[in-house]
């Protein structure tokens, strides 16, 4: 397979301009038709360069760093544009649609039979939605009180080593997070109130109960659990693992790795508790999640996204990015004193990854060699770790062709502080 092919931007505007000749064939529009707003206000002006960007005046960089929220996640595969420009030609009714959407996912993945899924504006609304559901099931009062949770259930049930920036998303709901250590910890915390077992996927290794264990003791306890494995394809199995394993509800995002829309994630979980999520999520007015809005352009393109993904060759995938750090790894290990080393994390983003480190023949920190990066032309964004301690990439995000530039930049900027 030629995975290059793929990325193409020429690829990519043959698709557009076949798409935007079958919209205009479509809704049989003159080309000339003077009068027609859609011609003369879309077409010229704004977008003209093909930089929309740079028409702005903001720099687009090379994505080194994988698939962040702050840099726009991931770029949609063409196939994922062409369905949602379709979508936006007609109105449906969106929770028709959501419903439907669902069912052809869940199909898709081969979910056990009492599962499901729902198409939400992120993996973190997802856990928002989720959880919601859970505490209100089809109860409109209980809905429409949120995140007041008077007559309902109010506590989540976290390891304290799984505590993270978006478990704010449950708090939300008005609920408070237990945090519990070990199993001992876990048995004393479940009591009437407790709500939901959450597990952050990403935590496995760090907490005490694994990822396996802590669907079993959710079963044990009748007490529902949800995964957030928002960043945990690759592997593909992960879209059903988490479903076979038991859990209850799962949240992955659509606009990493799987390439959807960016403003796309799923739940997957039990047919009622999904449904419950539903009635709390946008379109749905005096809910907590009428602002997690997704559109009928978002659940289609999420449907191809899925669709696409699932047929992908990832082995080959795989090779392409290993070998494109190849490229970056053999350039920069020509400047005296600098080594390479090649990783794949366990779990989220389980990709090829590639650490640059130096001695002190280069008088330079990580960070001030990527803030270097992030100023030469094109910019270039790299990860420096947490602490800022190791220069490092990896390479699913890159476009053909650049990988040599990232090689032959870092290498330059290496070189520049070299005594
Ligand atoms: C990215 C991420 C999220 C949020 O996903 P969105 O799809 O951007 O809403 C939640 N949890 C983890 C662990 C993530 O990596």
């Amino acid at each position: 397979m030629n995975i290059s092919a793929k990325w193409t931007r020429r690829g990519f505007m043959t698709g557009i301009s076949s798409l935007t000749a079958m919209i205009l064939g479509a809704r049989k529009l003159p080309a000339s038709n003077a009068s027609s707003p859609v011609i003369d206000g879309a077409v010229k002006g704004f977008g003209q360069t093909g930089n929309v960007y740079e028409e702005l005046g903001v720099t687009t960089v090379i994505n080194g760093q994988g698939t962040m929220t702050m840099l726009g996640g991931s770029l949609m595969r063409p196939e994922v544009e062409s369905v949602m420009a379709l979508a936006g030609q007609h109105f449906v009714n969106i929770p028709e649609l959501e419903v439907a959407a669902g069912k052809r996912i869940a199909e898709m993945l081969k979910l056990p039979a009492d599962y499901s899924a729902l198409v939400t504006s992120g993996a973190a609304a997802a856990m928002l939605s989720g959880l919601a559901g859970i505490l209100t099931k089809d109860n409109p009062q209980f809905i429409r009180q949120l995140p007041d949770l008077t007559g309902m259930k109010s506590e989540v049930i976290i390891q304290k080593s799984h505590r993270n920036a978006f478990d704010h998303q449950l708090r939300a709901t008005g609920i408070r997070l237990v945090e519990v250590v070990d199993r001992d910890d876990l048995r004393k915390a479940v009591n009437e109130k407790t709500a939901m077992m959450h597990f952050t996927n990403f935590a496995n290794a760090a907490g005490q109960i694994k990822v396996e264990e802590w669907a079993k003791f959710g079963k044990e306890y009748r007490v529902p659990t949800f995964i957030d494995a928002a960043a945990d394809t690759p592997p593909v199995s992960h879209l059903w693992d988490y479903a076979t394993m038991g859990y209850d509800l799962i949240a992955f995002s659509g606009g990493k790795a799987i390439r959807g829309p960016q403003c796309a994630g799923l739940l997957v979980g039990r047919k009622d508790l999904v449904s419950y999520a539903l009635l709390n999520n946008s379109p749905h007015e005096d809910t907590l999640g009428r602002s997690q809005k997704v559109g009928k352009e978002e659940i289609v393109g999420m449907v191809k996204a899925l669709e696409c993904y699932l047929q992908e060759d990832h082995e080959a995938l795989n090779k392409e990015w290993q070998h494109r750090l190849e490229v970056v790894s053999s350039e920069v290990s020509k400047v005296p004193g600098v080594t390479t080393k090649f990783f794949v994390p366990d779990i989220a983003n389980h990709v090829p990854h590639m650490e640059i480190r130096w001695d002190k023949r280069i008088s330079a920190t990580p960070k001030e060699i990527n803030a270097a990066l992030r100023k030469g032309k094109p910019a270039i964004v790299l990860s420096t770790g947490e602490e800022g301690e190791v220069l490092s990439l990896n390479s699913f995000m890159l476009q053909p062709g650049e990988d040599r530039i990232i090689a032959n930049a870092v290498a330059a900027v290496l070189k520049a502080h070299a005594a």
